[in-house]
């Protein structure tokens, strides 16, 4: 129905047409914080993001039905909602959520809190938990041009990839990824028969002088030049490596001098173990090429599914069509618990649980260490990790591991990650393996890194 267009196009918000009541125009992006620094509202991001978006993602148009629960947000609470194709909540089975955490302290859901979190919700998300986040990406990493970026929710960090690769993709295309690599964000590629540049990893990451040699080798050759790089930078899957800035900068510059965009994967940003927090691709982004993805999983709950995109407004939208008419939103009752949470403990409660998972995973690691230094001596070599919870081997005098991997070590329960399957082109043998330290007890980590070390040397005998 017409009254209800809010968007005469599927880019923009654009005036209302004909809205039935008068209210404001809805607002796209997040309740933006207050600007700190650099912001010149005037500059626009000059990217053209045509040349990002395929053919499938310029087609889609705000679905007329969800673009009404963006109008639901902005309505006085005395009107009468006849136009809204919802369940009643009264007739759902919950009177109050509670949940208790391990501090002994209860959160409870009622009230209109209850109702949001069992109704659907507008698209991009909960509006007071985005606002959190909002402010939240403010501290860690003051994006400058605010006005110009939003922030979406999403199912987890892989929901968030997995739309900006269908929103960019088109069938051959290629893509710059670290070798080797979280294999999740691989498989995101595959369906578009993408070609996947891989980039060495060493202890500090990918290499950017051979990010530069392959861009400058395809400009000569006039080969297609990537629109994508895709990055892991804080606590690698499955390296465990961090960039350092002066990296990233680097390859900021080369994907503004070779027009890239930047997917910024970025679960393990938490679990980092410097004294200072990493500068993120995000914060040094001022053309509007990074698409930033984050992710609760890793420090709330992975079974929450809760995630978010922050990144330039255009392309948020894009992504925000899909989501209208795909899984319509990130659940509800996860997205009000979590800002729930959040509220509750404030800014420096939830400090102090990003400090309290990241001591847990720093012991880890630190008995980890103890047990490959004691028992893999001249067996194997890594590189320490500075956050996260992999370690990357490498068995020395093995070509491929992974007759040691799914064989020898099985035999011996203890299960690992074989090299080959996390690296960027899976067919090559590889003779690294990856440990994670995540959920082995204390115990355990020594014991199943002396079977590690009695499983290579048997193999190394064979
Ligand atoms: N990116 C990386 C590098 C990961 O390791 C993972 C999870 N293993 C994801 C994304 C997906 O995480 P989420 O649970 O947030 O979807």
């Amino acid at each position: 129905m017409a009254q209800y267009q809010l968007y005469s196009s599927a880019n923009e918000p654009a005036t209302v047409a004909h809205c039935p009541i008068d209210c404001p125009i809805p607002e796209y992006g997040p309740e933006a914080p207050q600007p700190s620094h650099n912001q010149n509202s005037d500059i626009p991001f000059t990217i053209d993001y045509s040349y990002f978006i395929n053919d499938i993602s310029s087609k889609r148009q705000p679905s007329q039905l969800r673009e009404i629960t963006r109008l639901l947000e902005k309505i006085p609470p005395n009107c009468i909602k006849f136009g809204v194709g919802v369940p009643n909540v009264l007739t759902f089975p919950f009177k109050k959520i509670s949940v208790e955490l391990i501090t002994g302290e209860n959160i409870k859901l009622r009230g209109q809190e209850l109702s949001d979190a069992l109704q659907y919700l507008p698209s991009v998300g909960y509006r007071p938990l985005i606002k959190i986040l909002a402010e939240l990406q403010e501290r860690f990493h003051g994006p400058q041009y605010w006005n110009k970026r939003s922030i979406m929710m999403t199912s987890g960090a892989q929901e968030g990839l997995s739309k900006a690769v269908d929103m960019c993709m088109r069938c051959n295309d290629s893509v710059i990824m670290p070798d080797p690599v979280y294999t999740g964000a691989v498989d995101l590629f595959t369906p578009y028969d993408a070609e996947i540049i891989p980039i060495v990893q060493d202890s500090c990451g990918m290499v950017v002088e051979e990010i530069e040699k392959v861009l400058a080798e395809r400009k000569k050759k006039l080969l297609p030049i990537p629109k994508m790089i895709y990055v892991n930078p804080t606590a690698s899957n499955p390296a465990g490596t961090t960039l350092p800035t002066r990296r990233k900068r680097e390859i900021y510059r080369l994907a503004c001098e070779y027009n890239l965009l930047i997917l910024e994967d970025d679960p393990y940003y938490y679990l980092h173990f410097e004294k200072e927090n990493p500068v993120s691709f995000l914060s040094m982004d001022t053309e509007g090429r990074v698409l930033r993805f984050d992710s609760f999983s890793k420090i709330m709950s992975s079974g929450l599914r809760v995630g978010f995109i922050t990144g330039p407004m255009t392309l948020l939208r894009r992504m925000e069509l899909h989501m209208q008419t795909s899984s319509m939103h990130t659940s509800s009752l996860s997205q009000v618990l979590l800002y729930k949470l959040l509220s509750h403990w404030g800014k420096d409660g939830l400090i102090s649980h990003f400090m309290h998972v990241k001591n847990f995973y720093k012991q880890k690691l630190d008995y980890m260490m103890c047990a490959v230094n004691k028992h893999l001596h001249g067996l194997a070599e890594w590189y320490e990790p500075n956050g996260g919870m992999f370690l990357w081997l490498k068995i020395i005098g093995l070509n491929d591991a992974k007759k040691l991997v799914t064989d020898r070590c099985l035999d011996k329960l203890i299960v690992l990650a074989p090299g080959y399957a996390l690296s960027a082109n899976s067919k090559n043998p590889s003779p690294y393996i990856r440990i994670s330290y995540s959920i082995a007890s204390l115990e355990e980590v020594d014991r199943g890194i002396l079977l590690l070390a009695e499983a290579i040397r048997e193999e190394l005998l064979e």
